[in-house]
């Protein structure tokens, strides 16, 4: 090795380009061009402050994966060349996590999309990491299993992808978050190595994979746990009041109707997004649920005593039109900038009472910033998370707002920087680079998104 494993990697020279080109003769390669471009980019301009880091980040190479022996190649290949690797499953992600900070490769592991086993007994399912989720759902659906959480991008994002850059979405109110113990059961992961190896990695082994941006392996195949398919009933709940919204969004997790997504608007942001057929346009806060058939007749009667009204029913499924999923989660940031890319977006979990500090910080920024909470479970407890709208007002404004929701006692994940890290709790998990070290000792995966690896040393 010519350079210390914990400093990025070079780009590569167009020698070395002609000679990687060369060695994956017979692999779908894309060296350059739109194609290039797009495989190289995530939705990151979701982040005024992401956007200029991450403008004109490109890879020199996409490899577009269809086999686990073809992964091994392109791993050997970076390894023997030095060059950085990165994975890359429907380029959905919010962060520039498959973003090539370092140019050289980005693989392409969508074309790895078998089912391998759905054991009937206990529902586990095995997959390959390029599956798209709303198609491996598909495939469970007839042994009576589904998955048991989804990002609002359900329709379009891989398995690999949502466990190594995700974390929750619809399904969190119920189960939580994807690093919960219980979810991700197994990986089968390739080294980065001029040799790679093959690991077929077990419950606890897999933990530190799981949300590390493809930084510590690449994976081919992922073992989960599933839940029972339910018929969900989608609706629409409309309040005058913004109180009793949110206590509705409170009293309802808190009881025994089984619920899959729960999803509060604030009236002027529930205006701005579409509404599902036959839905009509929003007049007040809305609440959008998507609940299990037998809790209708029991929210038929409790919604007006919670002091709203259901106007819009229909089943999820064979629905036509976008289903009320894409109005959850980070869709409503997508509606809102379609119509106004001027806006952006935080991720926090609120502190309890939630009240107070909305109302504490809706003073102080008024309408520049709207209201989007979800449901969710956090270490098995009802909490909501917050998916605030935020106008943009530059850095200083925005460090000023993300300071006074930590100051209220809110946690805060924010979407607006490049590392594992600091996008979670701000600290180092040692067991995701102790797995770096063993899967990708060159420091050749994802280069610049683990800080934990940059601050090692080595030896
Ligand atoms: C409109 C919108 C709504 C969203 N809603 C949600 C939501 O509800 N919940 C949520 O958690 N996220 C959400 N996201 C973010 C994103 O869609 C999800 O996290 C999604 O699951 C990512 O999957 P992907 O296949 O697109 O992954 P990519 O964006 O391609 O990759 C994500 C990360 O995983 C790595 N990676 C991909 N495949 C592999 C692999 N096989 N091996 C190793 N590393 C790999 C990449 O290098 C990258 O770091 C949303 C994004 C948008 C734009």
């Amino acid at each position: 090795m010519t350079r210390p494993a914990h400093q990025r990697p070079a780009p590569a020279s167009p020698e070395v380009l002609e000679a990687l080109v060369q060695e994956l003769v017979g692999l779908d390669l894309v060296p350059a061009g739109h194609e290039l471009e797009r495989l190289s980019h995530d939705y990151f301009d979701y982040s005024p402050v992401l956007q200029p880091q991450l403008q004109g980040k490109r890879a020199q190479l996409v490899v577009r994966a269809q086999t686990v022996e073809e992964v091994r190649r392109v791993a050997a290949a970076c390894a023997r060349h030095e060059l950085a690797l990165t994975a890359r499953g429907a380029g959905t992600g919010n962060y520039g996590q498959c973003v090539p900070l370092d140019g050289g490769v980005v693989l392409d592991l969508s074309g790895l999309n078998r089912l391998r086993a759905v054991d009937p007994a206990s529902g586990i399912v095995t997959a390959e990491a390029g599956c798209l989720l709303a198609a491996l759902d598909r495939q469970l659906e007839p042994h009576g299993r589904a998955l048991r959480l989804a990002p609002s991008t359900y329709r379009t994002a891989t398995l690999g992808g949502f466990i190594a850059g995700g974390s929750g979405g619809i399904g969190s109110i119920r189960w939580g978050f994807l690093r919960d113990p219980g979810h991700l059961l197994g990986l089968e992961v390739v080294t980065v190595e001029r040799e790679p190896r093959l690991l077929q990695l077990d419950t606890s082994a897999s933990r530190a994979l799981n949300h590390a941006y493809g930084t510590n392996g690449l994976i081919t195949a992922l073992t989960l746990a599933t839940t029972e398919a339910v018929p969900w009933q989608q609706l629409v709940l409309e309040f005058e009041h913004w109180d009793t919204a949110l206590g509705a969004a409170q009293a309802l997790p808190a009881s025994a109707l089984l619920l899959n997504a729960l999803c509060l608007l604030e009236r002027p942001l529930a205006r701005q997004l579409p509404n599902p057929v036959g839905c009509q346009a929003a007049t007040g806060h809305r609440l959008l649920l998507l609940a299990a058939p037998d809790a209708l007749p029991v929210l038929e009667a409790w919604v007006p005593q919670l002091g709203g009204r259901i106007v819009w029913s229909a089943p999820q499924a064979g629905g036509k039109g976008l289903p009320l999923r894409e109005l959850t989660w980070n869709h409503t940031t997508l509606h809102v900038r379609a119509q106004d890319p001027s806006w952006t977006y935080l991720q926090l979990l609120l502190p309890q009472p939630e009240g107070p500090a909305i109302a504490a910080l809706r003073r102080r920024w008024g309408d520049d910033l709207f209201w989007h909470l979800e449901a969710v479970r956090q270490q098995g407890a009802a909490r909501l998370a917050a998916l605030p709208l935020v106008r943009w007002r530059g850095n200083g404004p925005l460090a000023e707002l993300m300071a006074q929701v930590k100051e209220l006692g809110g946690v805060l994940f924010n979407p607006h920087v490049l590392t594992v890290e600091d996008g979670g709790l701000g600290v180092i998990d040692g067991d995701q680079v102790a797995a770096k070290a063993a899967h990708d000792p060159g420091g050749l995966l994802n280069p610049g998104k683990l800080r934990g690896w940059l601050r090692s040393t080595p030896g």
